[in-house]
Order: structure tokens, then sequence, then C-alpha cells
């Protein structure tokens, strides 16, 4: 039974990356309501059902558009995948309990962020504001931990980004601090921690490779948000057993 849900799983998260494709590239242009048809970016031609079943369509048509001949770019189909075993692997890892909600819910607003912050700098206000709530109703109808908990872990990384902000004077942006504050309320001080220093582990990586094989200059802005998404999955999955590991590595 498990293999079946498994494989469910793996559809709706590609059904899903699919869809979060669309919300992260059209939301911060303002017109993910006004057109309701997909169409490709260059020659505006609607696209049919066909040309959108997620990672078939884009090996079918061998990367391109179909009726302009424009280069899809890997990112999508790359988001795509990437949602599909996501999405079945919190199965695996958590079963139906709760937390995968969470982790359900985690995963769709980090999608989307990485999307939006990649292809705009920006991580639009009104998905951060969408999925508040959507996170807020799972507290409420899951009790786990305590709201203090919550309300400090957001204020935490919302004070904790402003001063780094001000340190750094535009290392980060608010987007990234509201993003922050939003996985502090989820996951509470402590997972907020994990997830911020493995974001700055990874993203301090990728920014030196990057600087030294001169694909960006020094001064380039550089999207921290799929660093912090990625840090944040990181702590969901495994920030309790960092920090056990951590305190008994250098306190006990
Ligand atoms: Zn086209």
């Amino acid at each position: 039974m498990t293999i079946v849900f498994s494989f469910y799983f793996l559809v709706l998260g590609l059904l899903f990356g699919s869809f979060f494709n669309v919300v992260g590239l059209r939301v911060p242009k303002r017109e993910f309501l006004k057109r309701k048809r997909s169409y490709c970016p260059k020659c505006l031609h609607s696209l049919s059902w066909f040309d959108l079943i997620p990672l078939i369509s884009y090996l079918f048509l061998g990367a391109r558009c179909r009726y302009c001949k424009q280069r899809i770019p890997l990112l999508y189909p790359l988001m795509e995948c990437t949602s599909g075993i996501s999405f079945m692997f919190s199965y695996i890892l958590l079963g139906f309990q709760p937390r995968l909600v969470l982790a359900l819910l985690l995963l769709s607003l980090l999608h989307i962020i990485i999307v939006s912050d990649l292809n705009y700098m920006i991580i639009p206000d009104n998905v951060l504001g969408f999925f508040f709530v959507l996170i807020m109703v799972y507290r409420i109808s899951v009790p786990s931990g305590s709201w203090w908990g919550s309300l400090l872990g957001a204020s935490v990384g919302l004070i904790g980004t402003a001063m780094i902000i001000m340190l750094s004077r535009g290392g980060m942006g608010g987007g990234d601090m509201k993003l922050l504050g939003l996985v502090g309320f989820a996951l509470g001080t402590k997972l907020l921690l994990v997830a911020f220093f493995s974001a700055i582990v990874m993203g301090a990586i990728v920014c030196s490779v990057l600087l030294r094989s001169g694909l960006i200059s020094r001064h380039q802005p550089f999207p921290f948000g799929p660093f912090i998404a990625a840090g944040t999955l990181i702590s969901f999955f495994s920030g309790a057993k960092m920090m056990e590991w951590y305190i008994n590595r250098f306190f006990l």
C-alpha cells in the first residue's frame, strides 16, 4: 500500500509543481488572476493541456515551445521533478500524520518562492500572507508546541534578519526577512536557527563557486530565498537530530 501512496504523492507533487511554477512566475507580475490559460512568454500563444503535462510535455516537445520553438528553461521541469520527489519522500518519511500537512505546506511555499526569487528577485508578500493563514489554520487544528514558541520564532526571524539587513547594508532583502519570520512562526526558534545557518553555509559555498568561476560579479544582487528554502527543509526533516548531535558534541 505504501508503494501505491508513494506513487500517488509523486504524481500529486508533479501536478502541484507545475502549478507552483505558474504561481511563482505570475504573482510577482500581478497577472495570476488576469489570464486564465497558460501561455508561452515569448510568442504569447495559449498552451493546451497536452503542452502542460508535467515533465512529459517538456521531454516530448524537446524542451522547446511548440509554436515558436523558444527554449523552455530547465528550471521548470526541474522544479516539477523536485516537487514530485519531495512530496513522495515527505509521505515516506512521515506517513499519514499531521506533520505531513505542514511538510506539504512548507514545500509548496518554498517552491513558489524559489521560482519567483530566481526570476525576479522578489518574494511576494501575498504568497507569504496566504501561507501564513494556512500555517495558522494548521497550528490551530494541530496542537504542536506553545503559541509563545511560534511568536518567539517569528520575532527572532523578523528582528534578527532586520538587524542583519541594517548591518550588512543590503546583504538580504525585506522578502528574506518576512520569509524567515514565517519559517520561525512555523518551526519555532531552534529550528529557525538551524534553517538560517544551513542557508548561510549553502549560500556562501554556492556564491564563492559562482564568483570564482566568473558567473556572477562581486556587487551583483544574489537571490537568497532558494537557500532559505533549502535550509528550512533540512531543518524541518533533520534539524532536531542536528541540534542533538551539536549539543552532544560540544556541550556534554
Ligand atoms: Zn512560444
